[in-house]
């Protein structure tokens, strides 16, 4: 009998210490649980404020290590407002961030277009060398310039048919002559003589036509209205100055319904009209009427329907 309480006993001991030692472990897990996701960038960032669905889109943007530089601040509204900007590239985050700080007043979507087609930065201040083999889609402006020995390969002469001067002496490339006279056909159908003032340039043609405008009248006034060498479009090939047959006016051939027709169609012939009205402080361009580049069609169609210049295209689709 003796020997079959204490047996009992034993169980029991057994059981409770079984018990206390699952009780034990169960919270040691549950203190280590506690512990290991207070260490998780969801934890922390919702103790700044964060709710559960910002945390996520914050995650789904950033790597963890990356969340970093969310800790460091109070919650940041802002953000949160980037990221939700149409044209926000992860990479220029830290650069929307700094450039909002010393610019308080822009809205968001003027930060994040300024930092990425370089606004920030002054023209002609840090001119790197265009990326050539993106060929038809190369970006030439105040920021990505061609070499002074650069020339388009495939030029052709354009006939007097379709550009004023003498003989010869217009030239494009291939590309944007066949794109030019699909779109000349159409205008012609449409009572639309369409004519062309300029075509490609040499980088020493252009170095002319900047000079002359800087000797008459000033380095201000010849980086509005022209290119440095090295920073026209018309080295590319790609640049067609467009006017119409009864008018070649630069100051009037914008109120002309050529200039109209080519504002409307031109993309569905490969070109955009490069520096528009409203967008002369992200072209750095006063408004050109008759400047036309030939992009393709698809980027040219993409371009129109968005609104966007082919400088912000470039930012936001080739170079991100
Ligand atoms: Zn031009």
């Amino acid at each position: 009998m003796a020997t079959r309480k204490k047996l009992k006993k034993g169980v029991w001991v057994f059981f409770v210490v079984i018990l206390f030692l699952s009780i034990a472990i169960y919270s040691g897990i549950n203190i280590y649980k506690d512990y290991q996701y207070k260490q998780t960038y969801e934890y922390k960032l919702l103790e700044i404020g964060y709710t559960k669905d910002e945390v996520n889109k914050l995650k789904e943007v950033f790597k963890n290590e990356e969340l970093d530089i969310f800790l460091e601040s109070e919650k940041n509204e802002d953000i949160l407002n980037l990221i939700d900007e149409k044209y926000f590239l992860k990479k220029n985050f830290e650069k929307y961030l700094s450039y909002k700080e010393k610019n308080k007043k822009k809205e968001l979507s003027e930060i994040v277009r300024n930092i990425n087609l370089h606004l920030d930065k002054k023209y002609y201040e840090e001119l790197q060398n265009t990326n050539q083999s993106l060929d038809t889609l190369m970006l030439v402006n105040k920021y990505y310039a061609l070499p002074s020995d650069y020339e388009p390969t495939e030029l052709v002469t354009i006939s007097t048919k379709y550009a004023w001067g003498t003989k010869g002496s217009k030239k494009t490339r291939q590309v944007t002559l066949d794109a030019f006279l699909e779109m000349w056909d159409q205008a012609m159908e449409d009572g639309y003589y369409l004519m062309i003032n300029s075509a490609y340039r040499s980088y020493q043609d252009q170095e002319k036509v900047y000079n002359d405008r800087k000797n008459s009248r000033g380095e201000k006034y010849a980086d509005s209205v022209a290119a440095r060498p090295g920073s026209s479009e018309h080295q590319t090939g790609l640049s067609l100055d467009i006017f119409s047959k009864n008018n070649s006016n630069q100051s009037t051939f914008k109120d002309t319904p050529e200039a109209a027709w080519l504002k409307e169609n031109a993309h569905k012939y490969g070109f955009v009209l490069r520096y528009p009205e409203d967008k002369v402080n992200i072209t750095g361009y006063s408004y050109e009427s008759w400047h036309y580049r030939y992009v393709g069609v698809d980027v040219a169609t993409k371009c129109f329907e968005e609104n966007i210049t082919f400088d912000e295209y470039y930012a936001y689709y080739l170079e991100k």
